[in-house]
């Protein structure tokens, strides 16, 4: 282990180095100072309460460097099932930290930094449960699919739940297995009209054809949000066409939740951008890719935290951000003050409770300073959609 003053070092020379255009004049050596002493009091209370943390990519850079699992939300729910800790500390946002509970069920004590508004989410805010609940009446053999991104009360009603690696092959599953049923995919509209397209390929494929008006994507306007994901909402199609100018020889990693993915899926489609040069992944799959591509430049159009996490892995390519400055202010909530009274104070915990009395409406379950509760009936019902998902 180096020196507290070592690691100040190392954070200050690796911030400025690997996220310096992400987080500009953010990290003086005063700065990255204080954060090596909390790193230090972190790594001391984990191993005392035998916690394992676990950081989304999207967070600032000091929490990479105290992840003991760094990953996307799939990543993170599978590597819960594997490592059946005592306690994990979810430093994500709360949705996260829900799936992860659900899937540990008692076997594991799940704490986040701060409450369900602060870690938030515009597809959980921007989700319409009194529209949904219309829908359901005017289509009673309607098949909902979710996206794992939302709430747990509307994972809970619905009949199977998705990452943005599989929605069109659970799409197109679905069609062949109930042809002529509606489909509703929610929250997320940009994911969800690319998805669309390409189940409806995948069918083809299969000489299976269905009327694609029986596939309807939410795009329900709610909460001040537009049925999407703020963040990559703005990464739109002007901003990756100017860094596509700038850059003409970079591959393009595209998350598929980007404003700008059924553009660049048309363009892809048309040949104006060739198909061996921009990829649809999710942010784990962009790992992937970067590693294994021979391509030495990628413009990468999701949320700029990745871009650490990317360029620390590989420092011999270059990464360039669609948009250095599209940061998620829920994910950015997290901090390593939060964290620390978490493990000092042991709040806030996850709890899965009896279906309380304080949990009559499960929309809005019971919460306090040191406790969130998650109705069992509704963790149960969750879980059923959430369990298939990790196996594919
Ligand atoms: S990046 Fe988008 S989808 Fe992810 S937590 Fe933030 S608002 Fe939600």
């Amino acid at each position: 282990m180096p020196t507290k003053e070592n690691l100040a070092w190392q954070y200050y020379r690796d911030f400025h180095l690997y996220a310096g255009d992400l987080y500009p004049n953010q990290y003086n050596y005063i700065d990255c100072l204080r954060l090596a002493e909390k790193t230090f009091e972190i790594k001391r209370l984990a191993a005392e309460k035998k916690s394992h943390i676990l950081v989304h990519y999207y967070l600032r850079p000091e929490f990479h460097e105290i992840a003991e699992k760094l990953g996307d939300s799939l990543a993170l729910s599978k590597y819960m099932r594997e490592v059946q800790a005592e306690r994990v500390d979810f430093q994500a946002v709360f949705f996260m930290g829900a799936t992860a509970k659900i899937i540990a069920g008692n076997n594991t004590r799940v704490f986040v930094g701060d409450s369900p508004k602060v870690l938030g989410c515009s597809l959980v805010s921007g989700t319409d449960h009194q529209w949904i609940s219309a829908w359901k009446r005017e289509n009673p053999d309607g098949i909902l699919i979710t996206y794992i991104n939302s709430d747990t009360y509307t994972k809970s009603i619905s009949n199977f739940i998705s990452t943005s690696r599989n929605t069109d092959k659970i799409i197109a599953h679905v069609a062949r297995k109930f042809p002529g049923q509606k489909i509703l995919f929610l929250p997320d509209k940009f994911l969800g009209q690319v998805m669309k397209i390409r189940a409806l390929r995948l069918l083809e494929q299969e000489r299976i054809k269905i009327d694609p008006d029986l596939i309807e994507i939410y795009k329900q306007p709610f909460g001040g949000f537009n049925a999407c994901c703020y963040v990559h909402e703005k990464l739109g199609r002007d901003s990756i066409l100017v860094t596509m100018a700038e850059h003409p020889n970079a591959e393009v990693m595209i998350h598929p939740e980007c404003g700008c993915a059924s553009f660049c899926m048309y363009q892809i489609e048309q040949n104006i951008i060739p198909a061996d040069k921009a990829f649809f992944l999710s942010t784990e799959q962009m790992l992937r890719r970067a590693e294994t591509s021979p391509a030495k430049e990628f413009i990468v159009a999701t949320e700029p935290g990745m871009l650490y996490a990317l360029r620390k892995r590989l420092p011999n390519k270059i990464f360039i951000p669609v948009s250095a400055t599209a940061h998620c202010d829920f994910m950015k909530g997290n901090t390593l003050d939060k964290l620390l009274r978490s493990l000092r104070e042991d709040r806030l915990e996850i709890v899965i409770c009896k279906n309380c009395a304080d949990c009559v409406d499960p929309k809005t379950p019971y919460e306090d300073d040191r406790v969130i509760h998650i109705p069992k009936v509704i963790a149960d019902n969750a879980r059923l959609g959430i369990e298939p998902m990790l196996s594919i």
